[in-house]
């Protein structure tokens, strides 16, 4: 029998009616004869509001900062409340199923809190219970590291746990169900005219992960580029195209097409810019990250000094981490926060200075002062301030995806 593993997000399971035509959903795919496994967010914004209660029970105060172990503890509940619900729902219909924590269901990650990564999948009581002809329903974003302590994979950590549970259990499909019916050039809120992706290569789609694009998580789409696994990205209620099936952007590896040279526009906010004076002081500081678990990225810096940037997303003690640098940079560091990203992502970006002067002309017309740049081979990203995000996108899109770059 195929086996089919699905994902569906918070806001496909925000409410229990909602939780109710997911359940539907999956019930139909056990009936048409597919072996399923379900991987489910937490409901709607149930773990934001987790985190908010953690800020509370720390209190004010510089020094205050919720241990990161316990914010694992506390928001990994989210993902246990609506796996049984939903395993409820689906007993309901007249189906069998059983729902399993990550720790249960063998997902292994490192040491990390809040953005541990998985390093193996042991899926014995997954394969148990198919053989037993139950539909089985994982915790997503959740795992147990080597030392046995319970860890999240990271905001948006549910599509890892999909492509992971898919690699390891060599599924046929890899179905991920959110709010969007796939990846657009840009995101449809800021830029009204971004096209619909019907197809994407993973590198690319991880590139725009990284750089701040939230349809799928970066690690995911890593997982899914190095296991060779095809993800279809779908909305959960939108009705399908008559005939044709849903519309789904299927992400797996492209033949290069020069005529895709740039394929979307992306944009990151609450960035942190750290400066530094010299190679040594960015040493020591990289030596703090490794041991403090903060994220480091776009790092360059030579012996007279240079930049990185640290991405808040997963830094839920933001206040703890920055005294933590500034005690070992002194007056070798400079910490600016509150920085944006926009960028331009595709294949074959960087080969000459033609688009770099495409993107610096771009967003001067749109009004934003470029604070850093950085040009690779996938994407071109430059620093501005979050006023001028917005327009940024725009510009970028109107210029690079419409006009092709020139
Ligand atoms: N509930 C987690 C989050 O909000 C994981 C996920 O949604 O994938 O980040
Ligand atoms: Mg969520």
């Amino acid at each position: 029998m195929a086996v089919i593993v699905q994902k569906y997000g918070g806001s496909s399971v925000a409410d229990v009616e909602k939780l109710g035509r997911v359940a539907d959903k999956i019930v139909a795919a056990k009936r048409a004869g597919h072996d399923v496994v379900v991987t489910v967010s937490a409901m709607g914004k149930s773990t934001d509001n987790l985190l908010a209660l953690a800020r509370q029970a720390a209190g004010e105060g510089a020094a205050a900062a919720a241990p990161r172990r316990e914010i694992d503890m506390l928001v990994s509940t989210g993902e246990r409340v609506s796996m049984s619900l939903l395993a409820i729902a689906i007993a309901a219909r007249g189906c069998e199923a059983i729902s399993f924590t990550g720790s249960q269901s063998g997902i292994i990650t490192n040491d990390r809190h809040f953005d541990a990564r998985i390093i193996e999948v042991r899926p014995h009581r997954i394969e148990d219970e198919l053989s037993r002809g139950r539909v089985v329903i994982v915790a997503g974003y959740q795992g147990m590291s080597y030392k046995r302590e319970i860890t999240t994979l990271g905001r948006g950590g549910t599509d890892t746990t999909a492509v992971a549970l898919a690699a390891a259990l060599s599924a046929d499909r890899c179905e991920i169900y959110s709010d969007v019916d796939g990846v657009y050039s840009a995101d449809p809120r800021v830029v009204p005219d971004a096209r619909h992706l019907p197809e994407l290569d993973p590198s690319v789609l991880q590139e725009m992960a990284e750089r701040g694009a939230k349809v799928l998580n970066a690690q995911a789409v890593e997982w899914a580029r190095k296991a060779r696994i095809t993800i279809h990205a779908r909305s959960t209620f939108d009705p399908w195209e008559r005939g044709a099936g849903p519309r789904e952007t299927q992400v797996r590896a492209q033949t290069a097409n020069p005529a895709h040279a740039a394929r979307a526009v992306v944009a990151e906010q609450n960035l942190v810019v750290g400066k530094v004076s010299s190679l040594s002081a960015f040493e020591e500081l990289a030596r703090v990250a490794r041991d403090e678990e903060i994220p480091l990225k776009d790092a360059s810096v030579r012996e007279d000094g240079g930049a990185f940037v640290v991405p808040l997303l997963n830094v839920p003690d933001w206040s703890r981490a920055r005294r933590a640098l500034e005690r070992v940079g002194g007056a070798a560091l400079e910490l600016v926060e509150g920085l944006a990203a926009v960028g331009v992502v595709g294949d074959g970006l960087s080969t000459t200075g033609r688009p770099l002067v495409a993107f610096t002309e771009a967003l001067r017309a749109a009004g934003a002062k470029v604070r850093g740049l950085e040009a690779g081979p996938l994407s071109l990203v430059a620093r501005i301030e979050p006023s001028a995000l917005a327009d940024a996108q725009r510009a970028l899109h109107a210029s690079f995806v419409v006009d092709g770059g020139a």
